[in-house]
């Protein structure tokens, strides 16, 4: 069975300053992965994850640069390269969504922003980490695990459909980039997180609406950032060798 354990591990993880891919940067770490977290504005967040890596003796480090702008994706991945060499994962976790409001309520600058960030974000961060990866370029092969969201077969009506909708997109980019880079060496998969207590329900006008919808979760609770970043750490794995194209749910039932 190929493996890629006894190489260097690099993993990028877009949005790593806070929530999930703050968790996920701090589980890869653990794993022996250098990871590298970018982020688009909180600098002291990002430092501190930084820090609770380093203290642990693992290699992290951190990059301003905001996934809608492809020019800061390809200073990033060009930081990684210098500063740890070739990448070996990448987590398409950076993901926004805006206030809530109904679709008759949505102007063309809202819906925009909210797929330039999450999907146009993701693929530019995918044919960058391809380009590393892919045995068709010069690489070793590699994975990547996107977010999607419960949130692209519910809809989010009266919430954000604008947001469902983009991580509908962020699953068929998993189905068709799996298919195109399998046998280049890159599994393509993604994780599916129901309500997770992170602030990105307080960027939508409602910080307590884990609370509020937790009981039509069948196991009544939202859930941590450990707990999806442990299913996106196994994705990453070489356990999970013969799995791509896959989407893992990590929403307490569905
Ligand atoms: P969060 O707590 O709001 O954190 C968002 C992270 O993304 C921060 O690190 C933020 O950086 C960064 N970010 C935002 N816009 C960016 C951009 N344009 N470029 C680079 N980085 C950017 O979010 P979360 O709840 O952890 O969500 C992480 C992912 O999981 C998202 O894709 C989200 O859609 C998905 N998800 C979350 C839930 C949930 O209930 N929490 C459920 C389903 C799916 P700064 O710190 O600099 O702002």
């Amino acid at each position: 069975m190929p493996s890629q354990s006894s190489m260097q591990q690099v993993m990028i993880v877009t949005g790593g300053s806070r929530g999930i891919g703050a968790a996920i940067a701090r589980l890869g770490a653990a794993a022996g992965y250098a990871v590298c977290i970018s982020y688009l504005s909180n600098r002291e967040a990002a430092a501190a994850v930084v820090d609770s890596i380093t203290v642990q003796g693992s290699r992290a480090m951190a990059v301003q640069a905001d996934v809608a702008r492809e020019q800061d994706v390809v200073r990033l991945f060009g930081e990684v390269d210098a500063a740890f060499g070739p990448l070996t994962a990448l987590v398409n976790n950076a993901g926004i969504l805006e206030l809530q409001a109904r679709v008759e309520d949505m102007d063309a600058a809202r819906i925009s922003r909210v797929f330039a960030t999450n999907v146009t974000g993701s693929f530019i961060c995918a044919r960058e980490a391809v380009r590393r990866m892919s045995t068709r370029h010069g690489g070793s092969g590699g994975a990547i695990v996107n977010l999607s969201s419960r949130a692209a077969r519910l809809g989010a009506p009266g919430e954000y459909v604008d947001y469902a909708a983009s991580k509908a997109a962020i699953d068929t980019l998993t189905i068709g980039l799996a298919k195109e880079v399998a046998a280049e060496g890159i599994r393509v998969n993604a994780v599916s997180p129901g309500v997770i207590h992170t602030e990105i329900h307080a960027s939508g006008g409602e910080p307590g609406r884990v609370e509020r919808v937790k009981d039509a979760v069948p196991m009544k609770r939202g859930g941590y950032p450990e707990e999806v970043a442990r299913a996106v750490l196994w994705l990453l794995s070489d356990d999970a060798s013969y799995t791509t194209g896959a989407t893992i749910d990590v929403s307490g039932g569905r």
